[in-house]
């Protein structure tokens, strides 16, 4: 079908193992103000908490005289209160900086591509949760992700938890100008969340080719995805040195293949649980994922054969206590995505979906309480 979208790409990336040792030179043209820009010269690092203390890996972050390294906690997915407060801080303590890099997972890097476009305007993040409310471009950032397979290096949304919605700041502005891609910097993360973040491209992947608005577009970048995370999940040993490079291709084509179509009823659940419970993005898509059979088919089927293949331990009865207050207010999260449902439904989705049909995948969950099945 036709979609006649138009989207911006991110507009520098640099791929390769050592590739971070370049980010000095990268930087180094768009540390100083523009002409006639009040703009301070200085760079902000966002840099996930996991680094702290981590002298070596700090010691090879560019950071000049006047910079600033800000850790930032991931124990909670970003909010729209955490991006307003870093925005006052910086302001008030320094002005407005020459630019932003996230160095970390898919929270660091929505922290920075939302904290660009909130330096430059004016209000709460709150008013600006949606499609193109954003009123003017932020402040040149780059994104340098440390863990793979959420997108976010690519994605045009910045996922923010506000007050009354988790939804994203999406818009033009909001993609990075330039990112950088070093598979050496995901070597240290952990085998479950490795396992985790890695299949959040995988379901990009699938949803993005199973449902109304897929294209060929979005196929020709979720198959080579797929490949992908099939070498990476059921193929190689992780000590492969090919693994970290095919995931990190596999988080960025993944991406790409959802902006170009659209994410469906696991994505649709998985808010639910995320903006309920506050479970973690990528868990949730694996809880929601593996219930999802009557959808998704043979992709589910090989999704558990990775969890098998991967050992991936995934805590047992984690749904167990769920009352039915909490089934309905996830069901009413994931009810209010209408684009999610058109797409895997079609524009008719209400005559096959309701509260109720939801509410049933939320229950499958709770009887299991297992990704593991
Ligand atoms: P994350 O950023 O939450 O990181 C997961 C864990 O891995 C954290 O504990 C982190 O400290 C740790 N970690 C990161 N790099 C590491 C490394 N090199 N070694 C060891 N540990 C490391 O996880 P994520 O799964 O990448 O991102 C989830 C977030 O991404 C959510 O906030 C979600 O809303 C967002 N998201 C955004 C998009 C988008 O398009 N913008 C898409 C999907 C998800
Ligand atoms: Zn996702």
């Amino acid at each position: 079908m036709n979609l006649f979208r138009n989207f911006k790409s991110v507009t520098k990336t640099c791929y390769g193992r050592g590739s971070f040792g370049k980010f000095g030179e990268i930087l180094e043209p768009h540390r100083n103000a523009a002409p006639g820009q009040a703009r301070g010269g200085f760079m902000v690092f966002l840099v996930d908490h996991y680094f702290q203390g981590n002298e070596a890996f700090l010691s090879r972050i560019p950071k000049q005289a006047g910079d600033e390294i800000i850790f930032c906690s991931t124990a909670k997915e970003p909010t729209t209160e955490q991006i307003d407060g870093l925005r006052d801080d910086i302001l008030a303590r320094r002005g407005l900086p020459a630019g932003l890099v996230g160095i970390g997972g898919g929270n660091v890097m929505d922290v920075a591509k939302a904290l660009s476009l909130m330096l430059t305007n004016e209000g709460s993040s709150v008013q600006y949760q949606g499609l193109n409310l954003i009123k003017k471009p932020g402040i040149y950032h780059c994104g340098v992700p440390t863990i793979s397979g959420t997108g976010a290096e690519v994605s045009m949304t910045a996922v923010l938890t506000g007050p009354v919605k988790k939804l994203g700041l999406k818009c033009d502005w909001t993609v990075f100008d330039q990112i950088v891609l070093d598979p050496d910097l995901i070597a240290s993360v952990p085998n479950d969340q490795w396992f985790y973040t890695g299949m959040d491209t995988y379901i990009h992947s699938v949803e993005a080719i199973t449902g109304t608005k897929k294209n060929t577009f979005a196929e020709a970048y979720s198959e080579k995805s797929l490949e992908m995370c099939r070498e990476v999940y059921l193929r190689m040993d992780r000590s492969n040195s090919k693994s970290d490079e095919f995931l990190m291709v596999a988080s960025y084509m993944g991406g790409l293949s959802l902006t170009y179509s659209e994410v469906g009823v696991c994505h649709a659940l998985s808010y639910g649980l995320g903006k309920v419970l506050e479970m973690h993005h990528c868990f949730a898509n694996c809880v929601a994922f593996n219930q999802l059979e009557d959808v998704y088919g043979d992709y589910v089927q090989e999704f558990k054969g990775m969890v098998k293949h991967n050992k991936v331990n995934i805590p047992q009865g984690l749904a167990k206590d769920w009352s039915e207050e909490t089934i309905s207010a996830m069901a009413e999260v994931a009810y209010n995505l209408p684009h999610m449902w058109d797409h895997a439904f079609g524009p008719d989705w209400q005559q096959v979906l309701d509260r109720e049909r939801i509410k049933g995948w939320y229950r499958r969950m709770r009887s299991t309480g297992s990704a593991n099945g």
